[in-house]
């Protein structure tokens, strides 16, 4: 059995059908914005390894500490113990993330972040008065992760609630934030999305919390919204003792051109979920913070701890990993980064909006899509990939990149044309 036929037999890829497996390439190493593979072939990363890769493949300020954390502490139970890289990491986030913020819980993956955040929002009400609070308000098309309180409010569609149906929570929808990033705002709410937002508020008194991905949904379509949505929903959840829950899992650490998609508002959410780029990608690692109003509200009540605690909370590693990424961000200046890829990128996909295949192109920051008339193939996506240089994985309609944020002028061309060939080719 060769490695990859071993692979195909016994190893589960995301959203793969086991018994037939799609096209796969075997990874060899990777350095900066490529990826080698088995017979030498390098492939630029368009995707950042899943929105997560900012500073590049096995960046040396990242590694180093990473090697540097393992000699010392590789790991520790959180419980009854801290360390120095989970304090410093903490005094980083809290500078950087909205200032009402103040409390961060350490975890895993986004998915449970997610969890924990959903968690914090029924217990909060259980310890402040409102125990009936146990449901949520999401806005369809949103993707919140894999697990199953998250999976409950990703888009009731392609989040395969049917399939799931009596196993799933049943969450209340509402329709997403009609009006796009850089249109008019309209007031009247019966086109801005919040008559929906209100009626799903006063009709259900069993609310714990709205939630949401701020600005861009990712994994549910790609899709920018406006802002003053945000600003409005703001007030309605306060207006009915319902706490604001913000998913920036995807968004978060200068992906959209601003350090977090909050900051197109004025707001502030109630419960923060990061994840993703928190380690620029090099180890799994997410968190969810909040404010002092929920993390008391939750220590006052009964029985006063937050029950969740991942055995590994706060590792050392993921910790020392995403104080390097954090540090990289400001020294390599992620706002030129951005706004230098979000130029070029803009320029170089405009030619797509000519081709009748083509539905929409929009960029925002380091993100990018190509959102065509039917739905793409990745394996059509992997066929084409040694012929141009780099790896890209459409979903549903869209071919898109988020590319590293350390990409070469050239390497973010040779993208462009990569999206260009893919949606030309369909
Ligand atoms: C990827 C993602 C998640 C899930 O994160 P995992 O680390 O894959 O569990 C949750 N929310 C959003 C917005 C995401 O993009």
């Amino acid at each position: 059995m060769t490695p990859l036929e071993f692979d195909q037999r016994h190893l589960w890829h995301p959203y793969t059908n086991v018994v037939k497996p799609g096209p796969t390439f075997r990874v060899r190493e990777a350095e900066g914005a490529s990826f080698t593979l088995d017979d030498g072939t390098r492939l630029i990363d368009g995707m950042s390894s899943w929105w997560c890769m900012l500073h590049g493949h096995r960046n040396p300020h990242i590694t180093g500490a990473i090697h540097a954390q393992l000699d010392r502490l590789p790991h520790v139970m959180f419980g009854g113990l801290t360390h120095d890289p989970a304090i410093e990491l903490g005094q980083m986030l809290l500078d950087m993330t909205p200032a009402s913020l103040q409390r961060i819980f350490y975890c895993d993956s986004g998915s449970v972040a997610v969890e924990v955040a959903m968690k914090m929002a029924v217990q909060f009400q259980h310890a402040t008065g409102h125990p009936e609070r146990q449901k949520f308000v999401t806005i369809k098309s949103g993707y919140h992760g894999d697990t199953w309180k998250a999976m409950s409010v990703c888009d009731p569609d392609t989040g395969m609630h049917h399939l799931f149906k009596g196993a799933l929570a049943v969450e209340t929808f509402v329709p997403k934030p009609p009006i796009r990033l850089g249109q008019d705002w309209i007031e009247d709410e019966a086109q801005n999305g919040l008559g929906a937002l209100r009626e799903a508020l006063e009709t259900n008194p069993n609310l714990a919390g709205f939630v949401l991905e701020p600005i861009v949904q990712g994994t549910g379509g790609m899709y920018f919204y406006h802002p003053e949505y945000l600003k409005q929903a703001r007030a309605l959840c306060d207006a009915h003792g319902v706490l604001l829950i913000f998913d920036e899992i995807a968004t978060g650490f200068g992906r959209t051109g601003k350090l977090f998609a909050t900051e197109f508002t004025n707001i502030e959410p109630d419960i923060l979920c990061l994840g993703k780029a928190l380690t620029g990608g090099h180890i799994s690692f997410a968190c969810t913070m909040t404010n002092d109003r929920v993390a008391e509200g939750i220590g006052n009540g009964a029985p006063g701890v937050f029950m969740h605690g991942p055995t590994f909370m706060a590792n050392p590693l993921a910790c020392a990993a995403a104080k390097a990424s954090l540090e990289l961000l400001a020294q390599n200046n992620w706002q030129a980064q951005t706004a230098s890829i979000e130029a070029q990128l803009r320029d170089e996909l405009a030619p797509a909006r000519d081709l009748p295949q083509v539905a929409d192109v929009r960029v925002l920051g380091g993100i990018a899509v190509i959102e065509m008339q039917h739905s793409v193939s990745a394996d059509h996506a992997h066929g084409l990939a040694r012929d141009t240089g780099v790896y890209l994985r459409p979903f549903g309609r869209n071919i898109y990149t988020m590319p590293p944020f350390i990409c070469t002028q050239d390497e973010i061309s040779k993208i462009s044309a990569a999206l260009l060939h893919l949606a030309e080719a369909l």
